[in-house]
């Protein structure tokens, strides 16, 4: 698929998405908390950012598996929080998840088989040989073979199990997956192998990713686009290379100034940024912008005021004072 021309950017529209939690009697945690940002059809939207940040949250909420709190989430124009019956059970065959833990996730007592045809039989689309062979095709579209239907979980690798995942989401032809932070429970040497085929099927098939991670290096090979999450909010969204070469947002220059660079030279003479303070507690958060006990720029307004999200450059958003007057 040619991704010079990416068209239709509102294939997927989030709208001041919010996904509270009630913890305790007046406790709230605030996991997403007002968060907007659209996928284009065909492209790869990374979201990154620490643990506990609202990421994978967001990517749930955003699927419809936590009902929203508050805001929209539009499929090609349509509310996928406000479906019911039929037509959410025709929703989950165009939108598909694959997990962290490729461990965890599949079910140790059934074969890889039926596994991979989970969707299939809840959709009723193939039945008999026809369900066989769309099996068979499956495994070797994800790099396995036909051999490996009749086998259980616990008899593959790590990055074999994660090609299984692959396989189920597949099965039902969706045109958006979310990748749940798809390659952090593999080794190093088995995760590019895995975002290599991520790559190879979205070209394949035209697929929509949005892929969370906290690896930023992996997440600037695969994305076009990058958003990166603090607490429950979007403080930075650009292009992926104009993330990486322009960040604007402080927390944004702190987690690229991490990234390490593989030349010795370049690794030893450059300035990481530390990140001062802990992070704060999601639970009945601060008014104000959530990273204000962290930043070496914070100003009186950053307590009391939380920043807009704003278009600073051509598609690159900042939600941050200090762009306040750009
Ligand atoms: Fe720092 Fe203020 Fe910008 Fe928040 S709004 S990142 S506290 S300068």
């Amino acid at each position: 698929m040619n991704k010079d021309n990416l068209k239709d950017d509102k294939f997927i529209q989030v709208k001041n998405l919010k996904k509270y939690f009630k913890v305790g009697n007046n406790a709230i945690l605030k996991a997403v908390d007002g968060v907007s940002f659209n996928i284009k059809r065909g492209e790869t939207l990374g979201l990154v950012g620490e643990s506990g940040c609202g990421k994978t949250t967001c990517g749930r909420t955003v699927l419809g598996l936590y009902g929203a709190t508050e805001g929209e989430v539009l499929l090609e124009g349509t509310d996928i929080h406000k479906l019911k019956g039929k037509e959410k059970k025709e929703f989950t065959k165009h939108a598909q998840i694959i997990f962290q833990d490729p461990y965890a996730s599949l079910n140790p007592r059934m074969t890889v088989g039926d596994i991979i045809a989970e969707g299939i039989d809840i959709h009723g689309l193939y039945t008999g040989q026809e369900r066989t062979e769309r099996i068979y095709n499956l495994l070797e579209l994800v790099g396995l073979n036909k051999e490996h239907a009749s086998r259980f979980p616990h008899e593959f690798s790590g990055g074999q199990r994660q090609r299984i995942g692959i396989a189920r989401a597949l099965a039902v032809e969706p045109k958006f997956i979310v990748c749940d932070e798809p390659i952090s429970a593999l080794d190093v040497s088995i995760q590019a192998q895995v975002v290599n085929l991520l790559i190879e099927l979205q070209n394949k098939f035209g697929l929509t990713y949005l892929f969370i991670a906290h690896d930023l290096s992996m997440v600037k090979h695969i994305s076009d686009r990058v958003g990166v999450m603090y607490l429950g909010t979007m403080v930075e969204l650009a292009a992926s290379g104009e993330l990486y070469d322009n960040p604007l947002h402080p927390y944004t220059k702190a987690l690229l100034s991490a990234i390490p660079v593989p030349d010795p030279d370049v690794e030893n003479s450059r300035n990481r940024i530390m990140l001062e303070g802990e992070v704060p507690s999601p639970i009945n958060p601060k008014p104000g912008c959530r990273f204000v006990a962290r930043c070496k720029y914070a100003k009186p307004i950053c307590s009391e005021q939380r920043p807009k999200f704003k278009e600073i450059e051509k598609e690159h958003f900042v939600a941050c004072h200090l762009f306040n007057d750009k």
